[in-house]
């Protein structure tokens, strides 16, 4: 088994650790913005429009249950971007 020791000096590691604090604040508030964007469902002055989803729901119950207005499949972008950039952080 091969090993490789690598030394860094005391000036070299504080640099390091700045760095990796920058990219997490950076990251966190990458974060922070991605969850502005979440999207609500869609909500009509004609519920017959609004997507079943939303919080009055929609008044045509032919449409099912499932987001017609695109919000969920938007939002579930937001949360992959935010697990995957969480991971990065930890
Ligand atoms: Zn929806």
């Amino acid at each position: 088994m091969s090993r490789v020791e690598t030394y860094m000096s005391q000036n070299q590691y504080d640099d390091l650790q700045e760095e990796i604090a920058a990219r997490d604040k950076l990251i966190n508030n990458v974060v922070d913005m991605l969850d502005e964007l979440r999207l609500p469902h869609s909500t009509c002055d004609d519920c017959w429009y609004s997507c079943p989803k939303s919080e009055d729901g929609c008044c045509n119950d032919d449409v099912g249950t499932e987001c017609n207005c695109g919000a969920d499949e938007h939002n579930s972008i937001i949360d992959k971007l935010i697990n995957q950039a969480r991971e990065v952080v930890k």
